[in-house]
């Protein structure tokens, strides 16, 4: 169903913030002519599938997949860039958003621990929409729990054979290319498993099932049933497979902020029209005192949110260090935040807040997998305690 509302597109006054420089500003434009060029106008979400193959090929010739590949492994991935394009694609749509992103999570760690020949074949595909990509780690009975991953890859000559299955796995079904996480024994634990790469044409790959969740997305359980591939395909050294994987986290886990922040700013502008035009006890929804308090906390909460996000991302592109206590911050801020800011414009909205096809209602949907997925918020909680222990 098609979403109701008179809104065009996001304010962009937060780009004077010093974290920004002349490059976020002609990003932000760009982004701004792709959304009024008609881009993301229709968007099917009852066939997600066709929707984000289209998605990410309208977003490849746009340019707008450099922002998630580093322009197909010719630079390192810019995070306010990044940051920038999920926060305006998920103002405007949920899906639009999604397709951008795993574009990125799903090449990030070949772009960081990928031979040249593997950069090369993959990367120009990936940031031209030619290809979609995919990043499994998760199993059924490891998800937060990495360590207790049971897909497994063992050494055969010049090979490795992949047996076991993953499951949550965005763009499962439609992507053409997974990054997998398998264990390889080398040590107990997370220090036993290691980082590949495998095409949805490798003999022994396959899909078992299609998930349906709240906010439908290309979702799959996949399967490796004696999945043999060229040993050339390992990402990094054998038992590395973890700290790839953190380490690609930690890129996109400040992106999955950005996301929050764009449903959160787009219930903010829905709700303050809203309450500017709604009609009650003579007067407008805007005129009353709970709703300025209500419009105020959620200003301040995005704002909050927005600096904790910015702030990750420009620590990772101008101070070239470490982000993990930072990423995990913006994580778990923007999407909490984001969660609440959300759920008080449905209440504005009143019963119109709940009906299929309004704004607050899609919104209501989108946010809530981003506090559990690339890290639920009790794991950045942890995360976050870590870093200040080892300090
Ligand atoms: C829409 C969606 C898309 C996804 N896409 C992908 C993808 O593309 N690739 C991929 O690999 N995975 C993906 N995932 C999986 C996602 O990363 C996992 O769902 C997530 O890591 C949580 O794992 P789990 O579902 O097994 O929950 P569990 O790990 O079982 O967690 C259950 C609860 O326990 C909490 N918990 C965890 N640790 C602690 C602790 N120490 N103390 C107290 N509580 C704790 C968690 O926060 C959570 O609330 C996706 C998930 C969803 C919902």
């Amino acid at each position: 169903m098609a979403i109701v509302s008179a809104l065009t597109g996001p304010s962009r006054d937060f780009l004077d913030w010093p974290f920004f420089d002349g490059s976020h500003k002609a990003l932000a434009e760009k982004l701004d002519d792709f959304a009024t060029s008609g881009a993301l106008a229709d968007i099917d979400h009852a066939d997600t599938d066709k929707a984000c193959r289209r998605l990410v090929k309208s977003l490849g010739e746009a340019g707008l997949l450099d922002a998630a590949t580093g322009a197909g492994g010719e630079q390192p991935i810019d995070s306010r860039a990044a940051c920038l394009t999920r926060e305006t694609l998920a103002w405007h749509d949920g899906l639009a958003d999604f397709a951008f992103a795993m574009q990125g999570l799903g090449t990030g760690a070949i772009g960081l621990s990928g031979s040249e020949e593997l950069r090369r074949t993959v990367l120009p595909k990936a940031r031209s929409g030619e290809w979609i990509a995919a990043f499994a780690l998760s199993e059924k009975d490891a998800g937060s729990d990495v360590a207790a991953m049971a897909c497994a890859a063992r050494r055969d000559g010049e090979h490795y054979v992949l047996d076991g299955n993953k499951t949550w796995i965005s763009n499962g079904g439609i992507a053409d290319v997974y990054t997998v996480f398998a264990r390889t024994g080398e040590a107990p634990g997370t220090r036993g498993i290691s980082a590949f790469v495998v095409f949805a044409d490798d003999p022994g790959f396959s899909i078992t099932e299609r998930i349906d969740v709240i906010a439908p997305h290309p979702l799959a359980t996949i399967r490796f049933d004696n999945c043999r591939i060229p040993a050339s395909r390992l990402l990094g050294t054998p038992g590395e497979g973890f700290k790839i994987a953190m380490r690609t986290l930690d890129i996109f886990r400040a992106s999955v902020a950005a996301a929050s922040l764009g449903f959160a700013k787009r219930a903010l502008d829905e709700a303050i029209a809203h309450a500017r035009s709604r009609k009650i006890f003579g007067n407008t929804l805007s005129d009353l005192q709970l709703t300025q308090a209500a419009l105020g906390d959620m200003a301040a909460e995005i704002d909050a949110a927005s600096l904790l996000t910015y702030r990750a991302a420009w620590r990772r592109d101008v101070q070239g260090l470490p982000t993990t206590k930072e990423a995990a911050m913006a994580k778990m801020v923007a999407t909490e935040n984001a969660q609440k800011v959300i759920d008080r414009a449905v209440q504005m909205f009143g019963g119109r807040g709940v009906r299929v096809g309004e704004i607050t209602e899609s919104l209501y949907r989108e946010i809530r997998a981003l506090r559990i997925y690339e890290g639920a918020t009790e794991v950045q909680k942890l995360i976050i305690a870590r870093e200040l222990l080892k300090a």
